[in-house]
């Protein structure tokens, strides 16, 4: 019998352990390494772009550099979604190491008991690296001549407790009593390829996006629901009625429900709420699970933490605490 490649050894080429025993050292020769990959870890100023830095390191002895030219310090996270970091570099990579190991997704409460930190540290570290995997998304198009994609929608938030009492309960299919905060994440997902997600309030408004992302030539799969039939004056397009069958003639949506399955159970069984501000966040983070799940965990590491170190310190996130207690 043929193994899982999840079950391979290739698949698992960095564990936790293999973090914590690393020694400080290494930690921070892996980070360098993946900062300033072009110098091979020698340290490049943030402020002038010099490569004439030394190291010149705190009291405490973490690690920070001094630029000859421009006379400032930096360290290895400055200016990176990292910067001003609270906790040792070998303490980010355990967070990023747990991160990709839990294919389904990780949850605030559960990293702040893994690695002894508060629940506020750990709810922003998580969202700084669903930004991280965002990243890969931005402006991406999929699909192009001879290319498969799959587009479908799935609703997420908007629950309403049935009452206790039957003689108080509600058809709550009916619009006036939904509460209006149901949304819909969009996914288009090239077959063998990537995949975007978006979130709108109705699958009929997803119509620009969709076109934006899909290259010109693609041939495009969705199911029966009406609000895709715009989409027939653009691509060619196979349909599939899911009350017929879940693949025919080669029309299926199966990738597209692959990625539903994953954000599923990551709503159900980690965060029991994705709905809100942050949908799109955690479905970045499933498309990004998605599309690199044949990768090793390792290399995923390595990926996550290459894209963290290269994007700016977040928006959404920098000193959140700080200005949602003062608010
Ligand atoms: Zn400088």
């Amino acid at each position: 019998m043929s193994q899982h490649f999840l079950q391979s050894a290739a698949a698992k080429t960095l564990s936790l352990a293999q973090v914590f025993r690393m020694s400080d050292a290494d930690t921070e020769t892996m980070f360098r390494k993946i900062r300033w990959p072009e110098t091979n870890g020698a340290p490049v100023c943030p402020h002038c772009g010099g490569s004439n830095g030394y190291e010149c390191r705190r009291p405490n002895g973490s690690l920070r550099f001094r630029c000859r030219a421009c006379v400032k310090d930096f360290t290895v996270t400055s200016g990176t979604l990292f910067a001003s970091h609270k906790l040792p570099l070998r303490g980010y990579l355990a967070a990023i190491a747990i991160f990709c190991n839990e294919v389904k997704g990780k949850n605030a409460l559960a990293l702040s008991r893994d690695l002894g930190i508060s629940y506020k540290a750990a709810f922003v570290l998580l969202h700084k690296l669903r930004e991280a995997m965002a990243e890969e998304m931005k402006g991406r198009v999929v699909g192009g001549e001879g290319k498969t994609a799959e587009v479908d929608g799935g609703y997420f938030g908007g629950y309403r407790k049935p009452a206790n009492f039957v003689e108080n309960r509600v058809d709550r299919r009916l619009a006036r009593h939904q509460t209006g905060k149901r949304k819909i994440v969009v996914i288009v997902r090239e077959r063998s390829g990537n995949s975007v997600p978006a979130v709108f309030k109705s699958e009929a408004q997803a119509m620009s996006f969709i076109r934006a992302r899909v290259a010109k030539g693609t041939v495009v799969n969705a199911d029966e629901a009406t609000s895709w039939d715009g989409l027939h004056g653009h691509f060619e397009m196979k349909r599939i009625n899911h009350e017929q069958a879940y693949s025919m003639d080669g029309a299926c949506t199966n990738w597209a429900e692959e990625f539903f399955s994953r954000i599923r159970r990551a709503e159900i069984g980690h965060h029991h709420h994705i709905a809100g501000v942050y949908l799109l966040r955690y479905a970045q983070e499933a498309t990004w699970r998605e599309d690199n799940r044949r990768m090793s965990n390792g290399d995923q590491v390595a990926r996550l933490t290459g894209l963290a170190l290269s994007r700016k310190p977040s928006v959404d996130f920098a000193g959140y605490w700080q200005r949602h207690l003062a608010s």
